[in-house]
């Protein structure tokens, strides 16, 4: 079939090609998503008044496509049996229609999604903008006015960014900052974090044989989802989540799926079509004028160049054939993993010649994990968004005069799902022993004692740990995120993607994961914990890491010798020597995290959306 454009990947970078192609009035485009609609199970006891006239829901329209397209719904329970529903919802060989995809490389693990809205399906919603600092130093050449846009697009396609730290919503609040009287309305992880940075910074900043600056101590951090708002005067419900009758209620199970449907995942911005009743989202899914077809369960295999055409090939999972599709403009959004592993294919058999460079700048965004455990004052890391605020650090060599010496960090509070509660409590005890106090040994233990009494509760005691929120009520859980030096490299062997640093520079060695752990050691004793680092880091793995916000593979660079694609993310031809006029394979553009070229010490969704904005609006001279 003939089309005028093709996107590979409903993602970030996927969402942003195909509003752009629907505003530049592309009425005959194709977008495949290897992936299936994800969505809750709940619904609203009180629904808003249906649009006139009627559209359908996800379901409807998927049951009435032909063939009928595939609806799962999130992991449930939110205790212990929830993780039973957690594996079925792991993506293999076997489980093709699987959510999440656990990418296991010799030094380090990659969680990524898959499913229509790609990452936006798991993950914490969190927008953030890097350093300038950092942005110079991996050569991104984004500015404010490129992040003004990325933060535009996230609430004109999506919905408004609200700051969630409080236990309930308080409208009309200033959270970054409320008075005493109502600090107890923190969420108390959030409170932790930022008391603990008022302790363990400056002590940090006195021990150091660096400089040590603090820039943004403690902030509530921006996130992609509804919280309840109302009119100052009226107080009456105001806002999208009036609209939607539906707001965050603190569930802290963003990374399986909201099931009070708060979050705005892309799906929604793909298919709802309208703000609930005004024209917010992009709806071209489910709207058969915009020409915009969406074929998920379609896993794009290899890119041809034929003629002025790109022949992209893909397995259709639905009834297990080999198609293929041309079109003169492809959009390659298939991720950092999916992208990278489609062109090295399509360069492996001789369909497009691509820069050397292809597979490298590969970057951990620095991602490490790491608890505080037994902490003095109750945390209760079960409640509350995934993330809700960060504080940002940076280390730098003394009397180095260049401006990027330094070691950019983020650390975040992070949310553990109740479902995970006895797990994550069950590995730490067992493998960082000495991080249990004897006290809080004494209360989990499984022993003969505990077994009686679960099986007659004793109702007179505080410390009867019961629910999965006492289980964690004392262990904070650290987000990270700094800077390496995008040093990995992705290679394919037996058609299958392999991922690999320099023998003499192996990951784990990178000093940022040695800086990260000497902040996270004081803020955790400034909670009045012990600090236990990741499992896989120090105990079951020879120091592997879990990065869940995986960059580079496809980079940015001014020539073909240095990337693979140029500022505009147009993909460079590898047969055209270096300073010809016209050094591009036309019509060929990559949009996603894989054109990133290194770490950005924070969350990358906004970055890859400005990247994306910026590359569209080149290639199709459209303003989002
Ligand atoms: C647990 C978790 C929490 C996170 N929290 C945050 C956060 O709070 N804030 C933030 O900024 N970032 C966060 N991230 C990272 C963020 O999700 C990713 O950086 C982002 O989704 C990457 O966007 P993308 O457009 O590059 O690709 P993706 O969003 O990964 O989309 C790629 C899409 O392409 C599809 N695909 C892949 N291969 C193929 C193929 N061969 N054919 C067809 N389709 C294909 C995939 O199924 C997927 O839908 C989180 C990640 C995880 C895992
Ligand atoms: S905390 Fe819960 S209710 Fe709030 S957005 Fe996350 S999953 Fe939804």
């Amino acid at each position: 079939m003939a089309f005028d454009a093709i996107v590979i990947g409903t993602g970030f970078g996927g969402t942003v090609a195909a509003a752009a192609l629907h505003k530049a009035g592309k009425t005959n485009v194709l977008v495949l998503e290897r992936g299936t609609w994800w969505i809750t199970p709940e619904k609203l006891g009180k629904p808003p008044a249906p649009a006139q006239p009627p559209k359908p829901t996800i379901p409807e329209f998927a049951a009435a496509q032909q063939p009928a397209e595939t609806v799962q719904y999130w992991p449930r329970p939110d205790h212990k049996r929830g993780i039973a529903d957690l594996l079925a919802a792991v993506r293999t060989s076997a489980n093709k229609k699987g959510l999440y995809e656990y990418s296991i490389f010799k030094e380090a693990h990659i969680l990524t999604a898959s499913g229509v809205g790609g990452g936006s399906l798991l993950y914490s919603n969190v927008n953030l903008r890097p350093k300038d600092e950092v942005l110079n130093g991996i050569g991104l050449n984004l500015n404010q006015a490129d992040y003004d846009k990325s933060r535009a697009f996230m609430e004109k396609y999506r919905g408004k960014l609200n700051k969630i730290v409080t236990k309930i919503p308080l409208p009309g609040k200033n959270v970054d900052n409320l008075g005493p009287d109502e600090d107890y309305l923190y969420l108390d992880r959030s409170r932790a974090l930022r008391d603990a940075s008022k302790v363990a910074l400056p002590k940090l900043k006195q021990q150091l044989g660096v400089e040590f600056t603090v820039t943004d101590e403690w902030k509530p951090l921006e996130l992609s989802l509804l919280e309840y708002e109302e009119d100052p005067n009226t107080h009456k419900p105001i806002g999208d989540a009036a609209d939607a009758h539906t707001h965050c209620e603190r569930q802290g199970r963003c990374l399986l799926g909201c099931l009070p449907a708060a979050r705005h995942t892309l799906n929604k911005t793909l298919f709802q079509g309208h703000k609930f009743q005004g024209q917010l989202f992009g709806g071209y899914i489910r709207d058969p004028s915009s020409g915009i077809t969406l074929t998920p369960q379609a896993k794009v295999l290899h890119i041809k160049r034929t003629g002025n055409n790109y022949e992209v090939t893909y397995e259709d999972y639905r009834n297990n054939q080999t198609q293929t599709a041309t079109a003169p403009i492809v959009f390659l959004a298939a991720g950092v993993l999916g992208t990278t592993e489609i062109l090295l294919r399509s360069q492996d058999k001789g369909f497009l010649n691509l820069s050397k460079t292809l597979g490298s700048h590969f970057s951990t965004n620095g991602d490490f994990g790491g608890f505080a455990v037994g902490t003095k004052n109750p945390v209760y890391t079960t409640r509350g968004p995934i993330n809700t605020c960060d504080i940002r650090v940076k280390f730098e060599t003394a009397g180095n005069p260049s401006p990027f010496t330094g070691t950019w960090i983020t650390i975040e509070d992070s949310g553990i799902p109740a479902m995970l509660a006895s797990f994550v409590k069950g590995a730490l005890e067992t493998l960082d022993p000495q991080a249990f106090s004897q006290q809080m040994k004494a209360l989990w233990s499984p022993n003969v004692f505990t077994a009686l009494r679960n099986l007659f509760p004793d109702t007179s005691s505080p410390d009867n740990f019961q629910t999965e929120a006492e289980m964690l009520s004392n262990i904070f859980f650290f987000n990270v995120m700094g800077t390496d030096d995008a040093s990995g490299k992705f290679t394919l062997h037996n058609n299958k993607l392999d991922l690999n640093w320099p023998a003499n520079k192996p990951i784990w060695k990178n000093p940022v994961f040695g800086k990260i752990e000497k902040v996270l050691r004081e803020l955790t004793a400034a909670m009045g914990g012990q600090y236990a680092s990741f499992p896989l880091w120090d105990k079951l793995g020879d120091h592997k890491l879990i990065i869940t916000h995986p960059l580079g593979g496809c980079p940015i660079a001014p020539t073909v010798a240095d990337g693979v694609i140029d500022e505009f993310g147009r993909v460079f031809d590898g047969s055209k020597p270096q300073g010809a006029a016209d050094p591009f394979l036309p019509g060929l553009f990559v949009v996603d995290g894989s054109a990133i070229p290194g770490a950005l010490a924070c969350n990358p969704t906004l970055t890859i959306a400005a990247q994306a904005i910026k590359t569209v609006e080149k290639a199709l001279g459209v303003a989002l």
